[in-house]
């Protein structure tokens, strides 16, 4: 499971992993936010309506969900079955409550910390990212640095994702490393 403040290339280094390796797949979460420019309904993210997530909620369709920004993420489910009937490692991308919902039920998941190298370029990718204010980079970049020095040591391992081809070759030892499910 990988976990990291918004724009800290998250993205970028789950997508070379999955491309790296054939037994790690992506497992797409349902959101209630609208798609940004690029984003694939089914790859990205399930795009659904409030009440759809709602109703998911009601049914159990959900490992974990959390709001976040005013916006509602979870996993369904069925995203984890397709992954690991296939006998392959899923890979989440979730925030701290999600974190916690899925430690607390699952302590043998492995949980991977994503850091930016530096604060600077977490600013940077964000503007670069485009669609945020800069109130709103200023939030996102408060809220990042909160999860930098506070959350990164709760987690099993941090990955410095300076380096793209070093970030995805240090995930891929751990999850070498993990035990056989
Ligand atoms: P974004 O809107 O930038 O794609 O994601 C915002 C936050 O929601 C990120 O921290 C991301 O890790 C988290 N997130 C994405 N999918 C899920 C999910 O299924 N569950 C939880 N708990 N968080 C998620």
């Amino acid at each position: 499971m990988v976990h990291g403040p918004g724009g800290a290339g998250k993205n970028t280094l789950i997508r070379a992993l999955v491309a790296a390796r054939d037994d790690v797949s992506f497992a797409v979460s349902a959101t209630t936010r609208p798609a940004r420019p690029g984003e694939i309904d089914g790859r990205d993210y399930h795009f659904v309506s409030h009440e759809r997530f709602q109703q998911m909620v009601d049914d159990g369709a959900f490992l974990e969900w959390a709001e976040f920004n005013g916006q509602r993420y979870g996993t369904p489910w069925s995203s984890l079955a397709e992954i690991m009937s296939g006998g392959r490692i899923a890979v989440l991308d979730i925030e701290m409550q999600g974190v916690e919902q899925v430690r607390s039920r699952y302590p043998d998941a492995v949980l991977v910390f994503v850091k930016p190298s530096s604060v600077e370029q977490l600013a940077q990718r964000l503007r670069e990212r485009g669609g945020a204010d800069a109130e709103a980079i200023a939030r996102r970049m408060a809220i990042a640095r909160r999860q930098l020095e506070t959350e990164a040591a709760r987690f099993d391992h941090v990955v410095v994702n300076d380096d793209l081809d070093t970030a995805v070759a240090a995930i891929s030892r751990i999850l070498d490393k993990m035990p056989a499910i």
